[in-house]
């Protein structure tokens, strides 16, 4: 017998039909590309979106054709995501951080038909235009501007494609398993592969990530999404916002501290979202400046690993709770997150803190679990370490373009992170399976060493490597990037270790660098670091 409820399909166009409807006069304010701020609300963006895909079906795309952005974090990157989707669209966020040949391998794989970009990626797109078959036509995200008409032959504007739309258009009903979004893992190695997220996938992510126990949006949040649009969605926010009416700030280009300051001062922000170097440079100028950042109540953390000393900067400085998150472009990305149990209420302050700094646990609607190299589940002991799968509603089946099912082992998809999960579900992240440091038989985690280091006073940034050894195989040596004005010794460092972790585990050698290199999405390049300094510790 089947259930008698009313079956709606699960669509993108309903999430910004009912933020118009009950959240319409709900603000967004957009810093622009060019400077200054702009301020419209729910209402408007469902109207520009709706003008949106009605101008884009005038223009002749097709269901599931894709729409390319080369955006920042604004109110018209937020209308293309609804607009395009909206309207059976697939919204293709690019990163620009990416070279310019993974770029134009992704457009092309991608087959994208028109291109969205920012000002600031004007010089960008002159560059690749050329290598663009499949483009029919590049769409500035801003009013006529003359001088990049003249650098991009039949280029149009946002501003008047869109008034060429229809104001009264409406959304089309469509199978919820139609494709919505279009992202690219920006793997080290081979070519960048395409997860395709569905209608269906995207709103059962947002209903966890509004989730108390998620990263809790709701309509009392003024949000502020430091993570760009163009890094899984940035995490889902902007649906999750629509889904539950929360007032957004879109920071536009400048994510460097003292702006986000102002930006989180000045427009009363209450939950702000970013990788762990963002708020490393939040809090270096927080320091600096008199603010309270009075109104912000939490931030989320996830992309690497957030260092504990981050955590308890942000609490015992300013009283914002941190929510560290842990997931990627394949898990769209929420595949869990830090908050306690009721049970844990009685613990101690620092035995809390401990669980706090782990990556949480699952949300409803993803599973975790660990395997050994027989691929023979281990147990969840918060200390048996193995290779962490994933399974669920807004997990990847295969990559853009492969045979469904490619992209799973049996029924789940295979990370590529060691983790431990405890007895309560809460994992943590312990590295990238590639990146473990083997040293006689024993594992070490780079990522913890790191995030003890990043908490030296006297240290900007850091990473840790594991150096070719001739009798451990492999030992850890860290690789350091001294703050400003600060001048630490080899031995300060290592001694900063003592009684963090086991003796063993201390890093043989300290290398000083200018800085870090990171990948297009602020990972650390830990294969460049071995090529560089993975000998230095033989011969
Ligand atoms: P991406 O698909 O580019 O978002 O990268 C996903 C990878 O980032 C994961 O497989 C992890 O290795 C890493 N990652 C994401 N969040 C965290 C976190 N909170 N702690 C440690 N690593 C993380």
């Amino acid at each position: 017998m089947l259930g008698q409820m009313m079956t709606q399909p699960l669509l993108i166009s309903s999430l910004i039909k009912h933020a118009a409807r009950y959240h319409g006069d709900t603000e967004i304010v957009s810093v622009e590309t060019t400077g200054g701020i702009v301020r419209t609300t729910w209402q408007d963006v469902e109207l520009g979106a709706r003008q949106l895909a009605s101008a884009l079906a005038k223009f002749g795309l097709k269901p599931s054709d894709r729409c390319a952005t080369l955006a920042w974090n604004n109110f018209r990157h937020l209308e293309i995501y609804f607009g395009t989707a909206g309207a059976g669209y697939v919204c293709h966020t690019i990163n620009p951080r990416l070279f310019p040949e993974q770029l134009i391998y992704i457009m092309n794989h991608a087959e994208d038909q028109v291109l969205f970009f920012d000002r600031t990626f004007l010089p960008l797109v002159v560059k690749l235009k050329d290598h663009l078959p499949t483009i029919q036509s590049y769409i500035l995200l801003g009013p006529q501007d003359d001088e990049a008409a003249a650098a991009v032959p039949g280029l149009k504007f946002y501003d008047e494609f869109k008034s060429d739309g229809d104001s009264g258009y409406q959304w089309p009903d469509m199978d919820e398993n139609s494709a919505s979004s279009l992202c690219y893992t920006s793997g080290t190695t081979g070519n960048p592969k395409g997860v395709l997220y569905s209608h269906r996938s995207t709103l059962l992510h947002s209903f966890a990530v509004c989730t108390p126990d998620g990263l809790a949006i709701s309509a009392r949040d003024t949000v502020l999404p430091v993570v760009p649009m163009f890094h899984v969605n940035a995490w889902g926010v902007p649906y999750a916002a629509a889904m539950v009416g929360a007032r957004l700030v879109l920071p536009g280009p400048g994510l460097d501290g003292d702006s986000l300051i102002k930006l989180i001062d000045g427009e009363g922000v209450t939950v702000a979202l970013g990788v762990p170097t963002i708020w490393q440079g939040l809090l270096n100028a927080a320091a600096k400046s008199d603010t309270k950042l009075a109104s912000l109540q939490r931030t989320v953390v996830g992309g690497s690993a957030c260092p504990p000393s981050t955590i308890a900067a942000f609490r015992d400085r300013y009283g914002v709770d941190t929510i560290h998150a842990w997931g990627m472009t394949e898990t769209s990305p929420i595949g869990s997150a830090n908050s306690l149990k009721h049970k844990h209420a009685v613990l101690p302050k620092d035995e809390q803190h401990k669980i706090r700094n782990t990556q949480g646990r699952p949300p409803f609607g993803v599973e975790l679990r660990l395997t050994d190299d027989q691929r023979q589940t281990l147990p969840e002991d918060g200390h048996a370490q193995g290779d962490l799968s994933i399974r669920g509603h807004w997990i990847v089946d295969s990559y853009f373009k492969e045979t469904p099912g490619s992209a799973k082992t049996g029924d789940w998809f295979l990370t590529g992170d060691v983790a431990t999960i405890d007895p309560d579900g809460y994992i943590v992240i312990r590295d990238r399976s590639k990146d473990v440091i083997k040293s006689g038989g024993e594992w070490i985690s780079s990522v913890e060493l790191e995030g003890i280091a990043v908490g030296h006073p006297d240290l900007a940034d850091a990473a840790v490597i594991g150096a070719k050894h001739e009798k451990w195989d492999e030992r850890p040596v860290l690789i350091a990037v001294k703050a400003a004005d600060k001048n630490p010794d080899e031995k300060s460092l290592l001694d900063f270790y003592n009684g963090k972790i086991a003796k063993w585990q201390i890093p043989d050698k300290v290398l000083f660098v200018d800085a870090i290199p990171r990948n297009a999405t602020g990972k650390i390049l830990k294969n460049k670091l071995r090529e560089l300094y993975g000998d230095c510790l033989i011969g």
